[in-house]
């Protein structure tokens, strides 16, 4: 297989060239931060003034983490490392609670975005004649503007539907024959459970790749998302803080994420301990940025739990791959003292080909134990009529549950297109305890 291409100096550089420009770059960084005041105080605790003070990649170990926290207290400017003339852009993190994080991006910041994006892109096997439907949010939400620069780059005819909107989402991917969407997996079933209710067929459409992110996902529900539509589906891999869109991408081999070494560093630690963990063991990813000028940052705690898939991909790039985002160090839910993720469930219900595109996983009380009680659709069409069917298949559900997570979940189904679906990420887990 020809393998499809944007930058092969950078995306095929040796190992030793590349580390030597993560050095170089990542001294740049310090000066770059050095600007900022957040980091003039964190790094003078530390001792270091001077940029040249770093003289291998094992350095960076002795710098200081910078948590979301930090972020939100430096809010708005303390992290801006440039003048205000020289900002072109600010987004800030899809925040749920309290401050929201805020970067800033330069010019250079922009196209360097841009570059990353456009490299994901072709990577995945994507052209520029391709047309190309952006569903996600445009604004603050990254995953608009990201996407939406890097296509128009690459040369693709660029639809910026936003989110939302499905009817309307349909009808432009008919009249435009898209045959490239970027969307979150849950919104992408959810589209393709509207084709009936609008009266389409697949055959209508001319979709052959999706670009599938920003949430947690398993295997299992982007081959539903590949089966449903017969297409590839790509997992794409990014966070605010370190730009949005284009940090790790799926290339067309789908065998992990490839991490873009010379615009970040990756390291994985042990999230109780901090610190490092062996290559191959899951852990906190902790990235810093080599590119960015107006909001560098350095070993930023992402939160999110990965390991590095070993060996080389067949595509030769040589930037190291990622494995799929496995949950949040910060989301494991412990339930009757058993720590469950809430991708081990979905892992369990789309391998059971009753089971719909949505679901939902409720937490209660009931006297002084935890109650789970997971709701999902059903697809009316694969159970027969009858109420034993059903009652069976709430069995089976809630023994397959048992058996992975260790704990029988109380099953309640629903019919399709009944639960509620939200135009952005999916909310998935709804905790009613009381906080203790
Ligand atoms: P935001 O900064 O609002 O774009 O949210 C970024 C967060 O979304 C990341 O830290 C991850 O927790 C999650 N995320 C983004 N892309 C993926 C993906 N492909 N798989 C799993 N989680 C993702
Ligand atoms: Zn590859």
């Amino acid at each position: 297989m020809k393998v499809p291409v944007w930058n092969p100096a950078v995306e095929f550089i040796e190992r030793e060239a590349l580390e030597a420009l993560q050095l170089a770059n990542l001294r740049k960084t310090v000066a770059w931060a050095l600007k900022a005041p957040f980091y003039q105080r964190k790094l003078a605790e530390v001792g270091l003034t001077h940029p040249g003070d770093l003289t291998s990649l094992r350095d960076l170990r002795d710098l200081p983490y910078t948590t979301k926290d930090d972020l939100r207290a430096a809010y708005p400017d303390g992290l801006l490392a440039v003048t205000l003339e020289q900002a072109l852009r600010l987004h800030t993190s899809s925040g749920t609670t309290g401050m929201p994080t805020v970067v800033y991006h330069s010019r250079q910041d922009l196209d360097c975005w841009t570059e990353l994006v456009a490299r994901c892109i072709i990577a995945a096997g994507a052209t520029a004649s391709d047309v190309f439907q952006n569903m996600t949010g445009y604004g603050m939400f990254t995953g608009g503007l990201g996407l939406h620069y890097g296509a128009e780059r690459v040369g693709m005819l660029v639809i910026p539907a936003s989110c939302g909107n499905t009817s309307r989402q349909l009808q432009l991917m008919r009249s435009f024959q898209t045959t490239v969407v970027h969307a979150t997996p849950s919104y992408l079933l959810h589209l393709h459970a509207a084709l009936a209710s609008e009266g389409i067929t697949r055959d209508q459409l001319a979709l052959r790749k999706a670009f599938i992110g920003a949430e947690p996902h398993s295997e299992q529900t982007r081959r539903k998302i590949e089966d449903l539509f017969g297409i590839d589906a790509y997992n794409s891999y990014g966070l605010s803080e370190m730009n949005g869109p284009g940090v790790a991408f799926e290339c067309v081999h789908k065998t992990g994420l490839h991490l873009w070494e010379d615009a970040y560093i990756l390291e994985i630690i042990d999230p109780d301990t901090l610190r490092p963990l062996p290559e191959g063991q899951t852990g906190e990813m902790v990235m810093t940025t080599l590119q960015r000028r107006a909001t560098p940052l350095l070993r930023y705690r992402t939160r999110d739990l990965s390991h590095w898939v070993s060996g080389n991909c067949p595509c030769g790039r040589t930037h190291r791959r990622l494995a799929r985002i496995k949950g949040r160090s910060d989301d494991m839910l412990i339930i009757g003292g058993v720590n469950v993720f809430p991708s081990q469930i979905e892992d369990v219900l789309m391998k059971i080909p009753e089971v719909g595109t949505n679901y939902l996983i409720q937490l209660e009380k009931r006297g002084s134990l935890d109650r789970l009680i997971v709701k999902t659709e059903i697809y009316a069409k694969l159970v027969a009529g009858d109420l034993h069917a059903l009652d069976d298949l709430r069995e089976r559900i809630a023994e397959s549950l048992r058996a992975a997570i260790l704990i029988k979940p109380a099953v309640e189904l629903h019919e399709p297109g009944s639960l509620p679906v939200s135009d952005g990420k999916a909310k998935r887990v709804v905790d009613l305890r009381p906080a203790f």
